[in-house]
């Protein structure tokens, strides 16, 4: 376990079998200085000894460590899908320009305090196109076998163009070892991409938790909430601001004021931005991939329809074309990354329009620990942004009907298609809370066997036998203890802010709880 372990991002496993070694993903740890100091313990990688790397879709927290990876040894074959592929070439080159943007910016920083050390950019332009020459596209439901004796299967996982869970069987003694990885499961009904595949078969699977506690709204409520929050804002002539992945969930969002548009829910003459380059280059992928669409999507496609088009909206791609957005009088509507706020264009959309009261601010897709998102959608009342802190008075909107991820009942609704049960589950890829939440779902329902493995666990895995787990020795970079509190803390807060009336004696019991682990914690010091 080299990452997404007890938390969301991260992805990566290395898996050693047959004399073997390779990794199934390779993602960057995101949100805050302690996670993303992962990214920069090398040591605890071994790219050099890796024979390949299967990678389960194009997302950063999946796929961002490759040209580091690269730049320290690995030379083997990255199996993805073709629309995977397409997207991941803009995605690196986008992570790169951010890593060497950061790093010109920190040097710059340390250089006004009088300190002469540059900061090295986590990788470079050039680091990331070197990945290319390793891509490998392979089809869904085709078995290929990267090394003898491992044969692998990639089916559509539903989660985002391209996306897919892995499965992975090797012989062991007389019987065949199946494993799988989940990826990220995407919500079935999701628009644009298909439904997850069913699973076939496996002894062990490692499964993705982001939503492990809670169920989604269904899509008709959050359509009904999106077009709330844009009437809201312009009621008070303000803006609607929408963080959003630059992949897949920008799409999704042009797809909805669509169908919004359509329905005249919104009025005819609003401007939509999307303000972001690299949804604009995303965009094109998906128009040169439609062939992996649902079968809705391409329905409407066949009417004469163009979901991911309309009159009023606008593609920004110079800088200077983004700026003339906050000149812009009146009501839009702005769609720009990154998603969870703390990268990209979206700061200063947000730098100019948190403070304005009437102004709609709708967060659309997951928000990680330690990211400005996150603390907006946990009710903060001043948030940090470009050095300066900035008042949260516009009216914050949480659709999470959107989402690209599975529900904790679509989550064990996927489970339930294993052909031959039961398997034991790994949980992955999501909060310790939600993931204890959603264990105890899977063994009550399903009563399949659960774990939860650390950072840096060890597990064996045996076909028909139960997994022995131990602790890596190797260099695993520890998370402060009380990391876990202040998530269930966050958690407690989001409940209390989204499920309960404050009369409510449930909502009581949860705040008695809070106030608990706040003095648990005083008293660790
Ligand atoms: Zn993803
Ligand atoms: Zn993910």
């Amino acid at each position: 376990m080299l990452g997404a372990a007890r938390m969301v991002t991260g992805s990566c496993f290395e898996v050693k079998t047959q004399g073997h070694v390779f990794a199934v993903d390779c993602g960057m740890h995101q949100g805050g200085r302690q996670a993303e100091e992962r990214n920069l313990n090398t040591a605890f990688y071994e790219p050099d000894k890796w024979e390949f790397i299967l990678l389960s879709h194009a997302h950063i927290d999946h796929s961002g460590l490759l040209p580091r990876m690269v730049k320290y040894g690995f030379r083997g074959p990255i199996y993805m899908t073709a629309p995977t592929e397409a997207l991941l070439k803009i995605m690196l080159l986008d992570s790169a320009h951010i890593q060497e943007m950061e790093a010109q910016w920190k040097t710059l920083r340390m250089k006004r305090h009088g300190e002469r050390k540059s900061v090295e950019s986590l990788y470079t332009t050039d680091d990331a196109i070197k990945v290319f020459n390793l891509f490998k596209t392979v089809e869904y439901g085709e078995t290929f076998s990267p090394s003898p004796g491992i044969s692998v299967t990639y089916r559509d996982s539903g989660h985002i163009l391209g996306s897919a869970f892995i499965e992975i069987e090797t012989p062991q003694g007389d019987k065949i070892l199946k494993v799988a990885f989940s990826g990220d499961v995407g919500r079935p009904a999701q628009l644009i991409v298909k439904d997850p595949s069913p699973l076939k078969k496996a002894d062990f699977i490692f499964m993705e938790s982001t939503y492990g506690d809670r169920n989604h709204k269904d899509e008709d409520a959050s359509l009904d909430e999106l077009a709330e929050a844009v009437m809201h804002a312009c009621r008070h002539g303000e803006k609607v601001i929408i963080p959003a992945f630059a992949v897949e969930r920008t799409q999704e969002i042009i797809y909805c004021f669509h169908l919004l548009y359509r329905q005249k829910r919104i009025p005819e003459d609003l401007p939509i931005f999307v303000d972001s380059p690299l949804a604009i280059q995303a965009t094109e992928v998906f128009r040169r991939f439609s062939s992996y669409f649902d079968d809705e999507t391409k329905d409407l496609i066949a009417r004469g329809y163009d979901p991911l088009s309309m009159p009023n909206l606008r593609y920004t791609l110079s800088t200077e074309e983004s700026m003339t957005i906050n000149a812009f009088a009146g009501p839009a509507v702005v769609i720009s990354a990154s998603g969870m706020a703390d990268a990209g264009r979206i700061k200063h959309h947000l730098k100019h329009n948190l403070w304005r009261e009437g102004a709609s601010i709708v967060f659309v897709g997951y928000q990680a620990q330690g990211t400005t998102g996150r603390r907006i959608v946990d009710g903060a009342s001043k948030v940090r942004i470009f050095g300066e802190e900035v008042a949260v008075k516009a009216k914050v909107f949480t659709i999470n009907g959107f989402s690209a991820h599975a529900g904790q009942a679509q989550l064990i609704d996927w489970l339930k298609t294993v052909e031959d049960k039961p398997m034991h589950v790994f949980l992955v890829h999501g909060e310790y809370n939600a993931q204890q939440c959603l264990a105890q779902e899977i063994e009550r329902r399903l009563n399949f066997p659960v774990s939860i493995p650390e950072y840096g666990q060890v597990l064996s895995l045996m076909a028909g036998k139960e997994p022995v787990c131990t602790v890596a020795p190797r260099g695993v970079m520890e998370v402060a203890p009380w990391v876990e509190e202040l998530s269930e803390m966050e958690r407690i807060i989001y409940d209390l802010k989204t499920s309960f009336a404050p009369s409510e004696p449930e909502a009581k019991r949860r705040l008695q709880e809070l106030k608990q682990k706040v003095e648990r914690l005083l008293e660790q010091g």
